[in-house]
């Protein structure tokens, strides 16, 4: 005969061989009843509950695992993700560094006189030089690019200050002061008229002129 039965009030299950009408005691529930065909089958089903629930229990325990291991792969892929974006973004940022310090490069001296409809703005020259902006007009002359100070300053060197001729002025902004280059002619020592051309720099609140240069060619 099959081997166990079930309790009939509490299910438990009590292993043994025992026969139809037997008298027997509950462990759990102290049921004292005797044993009937349907105790057997009760065992069979109760025990087929009992496994399926394991075999479930095992199921939702290895997914969790496997929901473990998947969560911890997510997260270094997305630290990775994270790495190479800020990567690609240190990348574009030095590129347009280096594509603006390349155009201060190309452009060294990019002013050019003033206009009257300049805009803050500035526009580029098929030269690769800009229209001066209002703020450049504060030190640049709008009717032939000169700086004054610059000016005055070549005209008291000269042995003759009348015979200054102002050629052309071309500027760099270079945010507190500017870089100038000015082309202008004179009469030298000889009483010869020369094209001759002084570099310097002027600091804007100031208005002060340092490093003036003679270009020598
Ligand atoms: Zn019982």
């Amino acid at each position: 005969m099959a081997k166990g039965i079930a309790c009939p009030k509490c299910r438990t299950l009590i292993e043994g061989d025992f026969s139809i009408g037997e008298t027997l005691k509950c462990s759990s529930c102290h049921l004292s009843f005797d044993v009937g065909y349907n105790d057997f089958q009760r065992y069979q089903v109760v025990k087929q509950e009992q496994q399926r629930e394991l075999l479930k229990q095992q199921q939702k325990k290895e997914q969790e695992k496997v929901n473990q291991q998947q969560y911890e792969i997510n997260l270094q892929n997305e630290s990775k993700v994270k790495k190479i974006t800020r990567k690609i973004l240190y990348v574009i940022g030095a590129l347009i560094l280096v594509s603006f310090g390349f155009k201060a490069c190309f452009w060294p001296t990019d002013g050019s006189a003033p206009s009257s409809q300049s805009t803050s703005a500035p526009e580029r020259n098929a030269d690769g030089t800009r229209e001066g902006t209002q703020d450049d007009a504060k030190y640049f002359s709008s009717w032939d690019g000169s700086n004054s100070e610059l000016v005055s300053y070549v005209k008291q060197g000269m042995k003759d200050p009348s015979s200054f001729e102002h050629v052309e002025t071309r500027f760099s902004d270079k945010g507190d002061h500017y870089r100038i280059l000015m082309t202008f002619r004179g009469k030298n020592s000889f009483n010869a008229v020369v094209t001759q051309q002084v570099t310097a720099s002027l600091v804007k609140a100031s208005r002060t002129l340092s490093d003036v240069h003679e270009v020598n060619k």
